[in-house]
């Protein structure tokens, strides 16, 4: 059995207890996010009531899942924790790495080799250290939780953005950066800024052509891409009850897409259907006996307004299918009329090329089958398909059980192709051109959750936009962007005018699921013979070596570099291309600070080597330093190492020799990595001094044997001209982040820790 059910009885057992204490201090009713969050305080029982998206709380989450794209690096990081096994029950999936192009058989097998040395490493950790593999072929992440981990009232964490799908099961579950998923596999808490709440209430009922997508394109469009950061966005109300689970699930998943921290329901009947026919009814009788704290207090719904941040209500039986994109997925538009107006006004291209059905948003049995019943109609009513159509299912449960149904088969019939139960073209795993950057203008609707330009096929000029399945059946069908499945009419083979019927499909398969071979391996229960693989010659795999502390006594440092305006994870550490070396330190580090821009010639990668006095590319003239032996610092401006938990780009900078990193202000969670990695991460005491710090200057850190909480370090700047200006720099480092830097770095530490 893949799930733990006595770790889950353990949350509930605990759960009363503690939301009865929190409730107490908070002082009134508690929705259903609250409960959720104080029942996994690292600190047990409240003791003080948070101030939401204020407060910095340690929380202990129950689960942890890592794709196969950043679980390597992540992994690669917890061998160096000194641990025999992960501290909580744990998952790697392999989704990200399969490439959709000829159909499932030959892209699956074609994935096995060209990332066998990728796939055989993870393997190879998770069975030493008591995670679970599923392997490739075996489902989207999402999709593969949902199905076996997820559990109503639970609190997981995820190195991938749309973790937060298992809010569709009641959980809080959100996206973290490899290096938060580390600390909590190796013991630790792991922090996070009390949420704020939004509640969504939804009223009325789904009914014919509308959707759960419609219901997230709509809050998408409500809150924006950004209306939700910072928030956990809790749906409630009769619409939501009846929705399904997978329905719920779909809301949830793309809560990423308006930055929400995550999105949850409160447990109800759709949940334990769901969790009963995914064989897990001692889940859900568990559930049932606390089913009160797995939900909000009755007030908070009665009253939203009092509870919630913000409250938007949205009438299902007034909402309609909507499509939204190009480029970004907040534009919301209604099928039809009004999209053909605005696709003429913007010039965006009529015709659609294809239609794809899948990713973790929309993949379930029941997207599945809805879309298929509109394939089958263009069957039986001889309408040809237009555009071409692409699926993929969301776990090998699903895709078993939807052949055994006949559903694939029915696209099949209408000559989609069936790809690998994986994120193929959602993450730009498509092969669609041999020249992206040099393809046609063109349109394709998809049910997936992003549509930046380039995510799906690497083209520019592809204006994808999200829609339900059924939906994007319709519009693949018909092949053009403006087609209303609900008004218009379609020329079948024989000439005759026809039109769709509803979509109609089951929440769940009529007859069960079913799998012959789900791609779970089960770790050894005693892992410490488990050699792990990773070739010494391998370029996407190296083994990590323990940092060296960077020691209290840094003089005579260089300047790296001086970054001038935004510098964020990505110009730190670029994505692209350079994804392939993720599980490589070395040669990703051959990315390191090449996207910043040099204030001194307004330059990116091109930074002056004080050595020889030659100018080159910031990894190059950094190994230059490394090799002499010379410590490096990095300037910056503000907000520096915004955008991404991307530990590479603390772990980069610190490979290659830089020992501190000055700026104006840090976005809060790189400034903890660069902590986590044993490095100085320090702010101008006065902002003007950035503009002190001139090209060729040497840097001396005055009193750096006395570093302490609450106390300033002092600068010496020695200019090449030998003027030298003192300054004063802060730090945010309490106690036990000096020890991480004393030691090298937070795994050292725990290293350190574990062996005594
Ligand atoms: Fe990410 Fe798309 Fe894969 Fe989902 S299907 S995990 S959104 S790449």
């Amino acid at each position: 059995m893949a799930f733990d059910i006595d770790m889950i009885k353990g949350v509930y057992a605990k759960m009363q207890e503690r939301v009865d204490t929190a409730r107490e201090i908070v002082g009134k009713p508690l929705t259903l996010s609250e409960k959720i969050l104080y029942n996994h305080l690292w600190e047990g029982n409240a003791t003080t009531a948070y101030k939401r998206g204020k407060d910095y709380v340690d929380f202990a989450p129950d689960r942890i899942a890592c794709q196969d794209a950043t679980a390597q690096m992540a992994l690669l990081q917890f061998m160096q924790a000194g641990k025999s096994k992960v501290a909580v029950p744990t998952t790697v999936h392999c989704d990200h790495l399969i490439q959709a192009k000829d159909g499932a058989a030959v892209d699956l097998k074609h994935a096995n080799s060209v990332s066998s040395e990728v796939f055989n490493f993870l393997e190879s950790v998770s069975n030493k250290y008591g995670i679970g593999f599923w392997k490739p072929g075996a489902g989207i992440i999402h999709q593969v939780v949902l199905e076996n981990y997820a559990f109503p009232g639970g609190m997981m964490i995820g190195t991938d953005s749309h973790t937060v799908n298992a809010g569709g099961l009641g959980m809080v579950a959100i996206g973290v950066g490899g290096a938060d998923a580390v600390d909590v596999m190796a013991g630790m808490a792991w922090e996070l800024k009390f949420p704020k709440l939004i509640g969504v209430k939804l009223t009325g009922k789904l009914s014919g052509w509308t959707a759960p997508k419609d219901v997230i394109l709509k809050v998408a469009e409500i809150l924006t891409v950004k209306g939700g950061t910072g928030a956990i966005v809790e749906y409630f109300g009769p619409g939501a009850t009846a929705m399904s689970c997978t329905g719920k699930g779909t809301i949830c998943n793309m809560g990423a897409e308006i930055g929400a921290t995550t999105s949850t329901f409160g447990y109800d009947e759709s949940m334990e259907r769901y969790l009963r026919s995914t064989d897990r009814a001692d889940v859900a009788d568990a559930a049932n006996k606390v089913k009160d704290y797995l939900t909000a207090d009755a007030e908070v719904y009665a009253n939203p307004e009092q509870y919630f941040d913000q409250v938007i209500e949205i009438n299902l039986s007034e909402l309609g299918p909507l499509l939204n994109g190009p480029f970004t997925p907040d534009l919301s538009t209604t099928v039809g009329k009004d999209m053909k107006e605005k696709a003429t006004a913007n010039d965006w291209p009529i015709a659609v090329e294809w239609g794809l059905i899948g990713s973790c948003t929309n993949s379930s049995y029941e997207d599945l089958s809805r879309a298929s019943s509109i394939a089958q109609q263009a069957l039986d009513k001889g309408v040809k398909m237009k555009a071409e159509l692409g699926i993929n299912p969301g776990s090998e449960q699903v895709r078993y059980t939807a052949e055994r149904d006949g559903i694939l088969q029915v696209f099949e019939k209408l000559d989609a192709k069936i790809f690998t139960n994986a994120c193929g073209p959602c993450i730009g795993q498509w092969a669609r051109y041999s020249d992206p950057k040099n393809a046609p203008k063109n349109s394709i609707v998809h049910s997936f959750n992003r549509n930046f330009a380039k995510r799906a096929d690497g083209n520019p000029n592809t204006h994808a936009f999200v829609a339900s399945p059924e939906i994007t059946a319709a519009i693949a069908i018909a092949g053009r962007l403006d087609f209303n499945p609900m008004t218009d009419k379609l020329i079948n083979e024989n000439g005759v005018e026809v039109m769709f019927d509803e979509p109609t499909g089951w929440e769940l398969p009529p007859k069960g699921f079913a799998v012959q071979d789900n791609g779970y391996l089960a770790p050894e229960a005693d892992g410490s013979h488990v050699q792990v693989k990773v070739s010494p010659t391998s370029e996407r795999l190296q083994l990590l070596e323990p940092f060296e502390p960077i020691g209290n006594i840094i003089n005579g440092a260089k300047l790296l570099i001086k970054a001038f305006g935004k510098c964020t994870t990505d110009h730190i550490s670029m994505a692209g291309p350079w994804l392939r070396f993720r599980g490589h330190l070395d040669n990703i580090s051959n990315n390191c600070l090449i996207g910043a821009v040099n204030s001194f010639n307004q330059k990116t990668n091109f930074v002056k080597n004080q050595l020889t006095g030659a100018y080159g590319g910031v990894p190059d003239v950094q190994r230059e330093y490394k090799k002499a032996g010379i410590k490096t610092i990095v300037v910056g401006d503000h907000n520096y190492g915004e955008g991404s938990s991307r530990e590479h780009a603390a772990m980069e900078p610190r490979f290659l020799g830089v020992a501190a990193v000055i700026v104006k202000s840090f976005a809060r969670i790189h400034e903890t990595n660069l902590k986590k990695q044993g490095m100085l991460g320090l702010t101008f005491a006065n902002e003007a001094d950035y503009d002190l710090i001139q090209e060729d200057d040497t840097f001396n850190f005055l009193d750096l044997n006395a570093f302490a909480p609450d106390k300033q370090l002092t600068l010496e700047i020695v200019h090449a001209d030998g003027t030298k200006n003192l300054i004063k720099l802060n730090h945010t480092y309490n106690q036990a982040q000096i020890d991480w830097y004393n030691a090298g770095s937070a795994l050292n530490l725990i290293k350190r820790q574990n062996a005594s």
